[in-house]
């Protein structure tokens, strides 16, 4: 045996040559120590940009936080992305760091090269064991972050990036908190009261602020229906206005999926409608429970669903014979032939109109405080009878 000399401990370590910062370069624009490079879009808190940190020449997202309203939103929504970026999770962008130039909050984020789920779904449906991928993606992120007690209030697919390695990653946690647009495609907030998109809002979120990780799981659950039915289950005209949305979460029972997939698998159905229960206590009380029921019927489904994501991935290996015409299975672009069966057609099943178009947000903004008080009145009768 070779022995290795260790010095005594007393020694101290050998000075490491530090890497210096490369100096900022004159006429390009800082955020920060960060170098911005692009703008990769904007929403509803501001741009976000993405930037190269000097020194590791990592590329980030840097996403601007114009100042809330509400300082008191603001300090709770600040100590949770000080939660997220302690803690870390290959199904959540990852919070790097925090920015304050003049009044402005910068979080600094991992940059997800990629696209959101909305985008995919915009460009037609989406296979069966790529659905099962994506939501044990969302629900591992999910759950990981209740255990944090962080609550996403805003799952929407627009919230789930899909990176080009197949990765899913969930964005987003808690920027409900600081946003204060009642649009309906957008976010709808009035801090203190309600938080979330109507499309995707849990009965509780519209009834109060009062929301736990279940609420979440109830949004990831009409991202579900929405996936495999092809519709979500809840829809309001630009007549109807977005209250009549926020009801029906809160009293219309979803339409069974095999409505509009006949043949679904039934355990599936069971599960979905289990996930849009009206009380939190009849759903899935975690990430995980919802996560291991869903990967089950996926393992009876899509066998290998958890290599569908990956780039090349034989799609027509996971979905057995045995399932025909349960759910369209051709994936963006990409027929997959079934043996003994023609393959499905390609066809839209994602209508990605908004149920209400921007024009109704000032109406809304005005309704606002009025329409919340009378839908929240409601719900809260509605479930105290049951
Ligand atoms: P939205 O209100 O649509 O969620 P965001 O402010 O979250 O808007 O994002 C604006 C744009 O920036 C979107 O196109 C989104 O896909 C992109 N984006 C946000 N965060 C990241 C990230 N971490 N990595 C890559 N792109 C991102
Ligand atoms: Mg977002």
């Amino acid at each position: 045996m070779r022995l290795i000399p260790v010095p005594p401990p007393t020694t101290p370590p050998p000075p490491v040559a530090a890497i210096p910062t490369p100096p900022q370069v004159p006429g390009e624009r800082y955020i920060g120590k960060y170098r911005v490079k692009a703008e990769l879009g904007r929403g509803g808190m501001g741009a976000v940009y993405l930037a190269e940190q000097p020194g590791l020449g990592r590329e980030v997202a840097i996403k601007e936080l114009i100042q809330s309203a509400d300082p008191v939103a603001l300090k709770r929504f600040l100590q949770e992305a000080q939660v997220m970026a302690r803690t870390s999770h290959p199904n959540l962008v990852q919070v790097h760091d925090m920015e304050l130039m003049g009044d402005i909050n910068y979080l600094v984020l991992e940059f997800v090269r990629g696209r959101s789920l909305r985008d995919w779904m915009n460009h037609g449906p989406i296979s069966p064991p790529q659905v099962f991928a994506v939501m044990h993606g969302v629900l591992q992120a999910l759950d990981y972050a209740h255990r944090h007690a962080i609550v996403h209030r805003d799952m929407k697919p627009e919230n789930v990036l899909i990176s080009e390695e197949g990765l899913v990653k969930v964005a987003d946690f808690g920027i409900a908190r600081l946003t204060d647009d009642t649009a309906v495609g957008g976010t709808a907030t009035k801090t203190g009261t309600t938080v979330g998109t109507p499309q995707y809002m849990s009965p509780e979120q519209v009834a109060s602020s009062k929301v736990d990780g279940r609420s979440d799981l109830y949004s990831a659950g009409i991202m579900l229906y929405e996936l495999v039915a092809g519709e979500p289950p809840f829809t309001a005209t630009e007549a109807d206005g977005p209250f009549t949305l926020m009801a029906k979460h809160v009293q219309a029972p979803p339409k069974p999926p095999s409505v509009f997939r006949p043949g679904l698998n039934p355990e599936l159905e069971h599960l979905i409608l289990k996930s849009l229960s009206k009380r939190p206590d009849d759903r899935f009380q975690t990430g995980k429970a919802f996560d291991e029921a869903l990967s089950r019927v996926a393992d009876q489904m899509s066998p290998g669903w958890q290599r569908s994501l990956e780039p090349g991935a034989d799609l027509s290996q996971m979905v057995p014979r045995a399932m025909p015409g349960v759910m369209p299975s051709t994936p963006i672009g990409m027929a997959i032939a079934q043996p003994g069966t023609a393959a499905t057609p390609p066809h839209v099943i994602y209508n990605p109109a908004p149920p209400v178009k921007p024009a109704a947000r000032q109406a809304m903004s005005c309704l606002s405080v009025v329409g919340l008080f009378v839908v929240a009145i409601t719900s809260l009768g509605l479930l105290l009878i049951r």
